[in-house]
């Protein structure tokens, strides 16, 4: 079993995390645990704090620290990637999620169970217009199977974990992407709970910017639907515009509507306008067959003076 905690600058919690929360449930566990933890290029102690913890001590633990910030859903990935055990589990460092469903999501796990996802019970977040606003985003974009109030808080079998690590996008969103791979997933209803310390990194601007992300490496639907608009807009400004034209200027207005220039040249504009909505639209569908092809980079780097690893 291989327990992912993603860090960046919980200096003020983490003790209390790993030791008062965590350890005490990985200590009754049946099976052998290994602790990956990801520094996501954390700028305070939290490195320090985590050397001196009981649990460091005590367990197979190990820090894997990237050379700066590369956000949560990369350092979770690279945990993934670094776990060896036969799970993973992933877990906010926080002390948001209820360590105390640990046992409970390795019995489902052991019952046959793939995924073991913990949903939040009620929508508490904070951010509960984002977080819709995101869903329906999701949702009206063609990801039909995004289940709302799924946490970061999951059991991931290796096959799964294996399926997960040949997923090489950049723009990446752990929880679509693992809900892709398409395995059974069951859920545990759970209730979060505040933060130790701190306050949640992913403001309300990041987590709009971070759905608006997800939603166009996920569906090309956004760019298609101003591409329709302005096929739409290009057409009927073309048939107002004929209208006017022959109406007014070629027969001499016998409806007389009296249409003044102004009209007409608003009709002309809106037509410059589709025209311009539908040359980008295609200009998108060629950036986006870049992106796709772009992604020679590699998702984060690893800062290997900073890492280390305390094998027992
Ligand atoms: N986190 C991270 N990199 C970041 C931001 C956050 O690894 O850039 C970690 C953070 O330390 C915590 C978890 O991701 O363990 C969840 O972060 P946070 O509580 O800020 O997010 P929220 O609870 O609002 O989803
Ligand atoms: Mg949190």
């Amino acid at each position: 079993m291989t327990i992912v905690v993603p860090v960046f600058n919980e200096e003020g919690g983490i003790r209390r995390f790993l030791d008062e929360q965590l350890f005490p449930v990985l200590l009754k566990l049946p099976c052998r645990t290994e602790i990956v933890v990801v520094d996501d290029g954390s700028n305070d102690k939290t490195i320090e704090k985590i050397k001196n913890c009981k649990i460091t001590k005590e367990m197979n633990l190990r820090i894997l620290a990237f050379s700066r910030n590369f956000g949560k859903e990369i350092a979770l990935t690279a945990g993934i990637r670094e776990a060896g055990g036969d799970a993973v589990i992933m877990i906010d460092a926080d002390g948001q999620h209820p360590v105390e469903i640990i046992p409970e999501m390795i019995l489902r796990w052991q019952e046959g169970a793939k995924i073991v996802t913990a949903i939040r019970g009620r929508n508490t977040t904070k951010h509960k217009i984002a977080s819709k606003m995101y869903y329906g985003m999701m949702r009206m974009t063609g990801n039909k199977n995004i289940v709302p109030g799924e946490l970061d808080f999951r059991l991931i079998d290796r096959v799964v974990a294996e399926e997960f690590n040949k997923l090489t996008e950049r723009n990446r969103l752990t929880r679509g992407l693992i809900d892709w791979l398409g395995f059974k997933q069951e859920f545990i209803k759970v209730k979060t709970k505040g933060r130790i310390d701190g306050r949640p990194t992913y403001s309300f601007k990041r987590l709009l910017a971070l759905a608006g992300d997800s939603m166009a490496s996920a569906s090309r639907t956004p760019l298609v639907i101003f591409g329709y608009i302005g096929v739409f807009i290009t057409i009927v400004s073309l048939f107002l515009g004929l209208f006017i034209l022959i109406q007014q200027y070629i027969m001499g207005d016998p409806l007389h509507l009296d249409w003044s220039g102004a009209v007409a040249m608003s009709v002309f504009i809106s037509f410059l306008v589709g025209l311009v909505l539908i040359s980008q639209a295609i200009t998108a569908l060629y950036i986006s067959q870049i992106h796709v092809e772009s992604k020679g980079r590699p998702l984060y780097v690893i800062d290997r003076k900073k890492s280390f690893k305390v094998s027992k």
